[in-house]
């Protein structure tokens, strides 16, 4: 399949329309790197093919596992056809292992874990920052329905569940992710977006070494050999 005309462009990746099929999309992973809400900027190299290739085959575990994604037809190694969906307006945040900005909310030491599973969601605005919000602020803002978030909860459990027991096995431990929905035209909600170690984060079991783009943000070194090692721990030689 071909890229049509582009619909959009965001940070790590441009969507275009499928010449073929009115109903697909074509995405491309990009190399550039940002953070911090875009202060951050710079290039991680061949980030945009470890996410297209690490995204797709995650995706592809989970559709076989019973959640539905957008995920149709890898094209090439930085290029995969997707079901247009429109995306609900929320980040989607799981949470394990305390890390990031909830170690910093919580004054909870990176690493604690955490006695239950923490379900977060974000408003995607990029001019607010992603502000933290509740199913209350969801409905008051029409984000999305009761019938629609229900279902976003129950996707988002399972597969944490599923994803962290495959990552275990290639000695990854999933400290939290970021997961975005979207929905087809016939109302049904579908995994979208991408799940890769720009989105989530990934720490070696035993060494607790950080394998994500907190090596970019915290300016850890090796960022490149990270992402590779993710790509060659879950792929291979594949
Ligand atoms: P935190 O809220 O601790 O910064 O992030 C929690 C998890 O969600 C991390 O795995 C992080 O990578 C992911 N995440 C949260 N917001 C974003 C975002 O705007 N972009 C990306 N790529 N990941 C995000």
């Amino acid at each position: 399949m071909t890229k049509g005309k582009m619909l959009y462009e965001g940070k790590a990746k441009c969507v275009y329309d499928c010449a073929e099929n009115p109903d697909y999309a074509i995405v491309s992973y990009k190399d550039d790197a940002t953070a911090f809400n875009g202060l951050k900027k710079g290039t991680i190299q061949d980030k945009g093919i470890v996410n297209n290739r690490v995204t797709n085959h995650l995706m592809k575990m989970l559709e076989e596992n019973g959640i539905p994604t957008h995920f149709v037809e890898e094209i090439n190694d930085r290029e995969t056809v997707v079901k247009k969906v429109s995306i609900v307006p929320l980040e989607v945040i799981v949470r394990n292992i305390a890390s990031g900005s909830l170690s910093k909310r919580l004054g909870l030491p990176e690493g604690t874990k955490l006695s239950s599973t923490v379900l977060e969601y974000c408003y995607k605005d990029d001019a607010l920052g992603d502000p933290m919000v509740n199913e209350y602020h969801i409905a008051a803002i029409n984000a999305a329905s009761k019938d629609e978030l229900h279902c976003i909860s129950v996707y988002a459990f399972r597969i944490n569940d599923i994803l962290s027991a495959y990552l275990k096995k290639s000695n990854i431990e999933l400290i939290d992710f970021k997961l975005e929905f979207g929905k087809l035209p016939d109302g049904k909600i579908v995994l979208a977006d991408e799940i890769s170690p720009d989105t989530c984060r990934f720490w070696d079991s035993v060494t607790h070494e950080k394998l994500d783009k907190d090596r970019f943000r915290q300016d850890l070194g090796n960022v490149e050999g990270a992402y590779q090692e993710i790509l060659k721990r879950l792929m291979g030689d594949k």
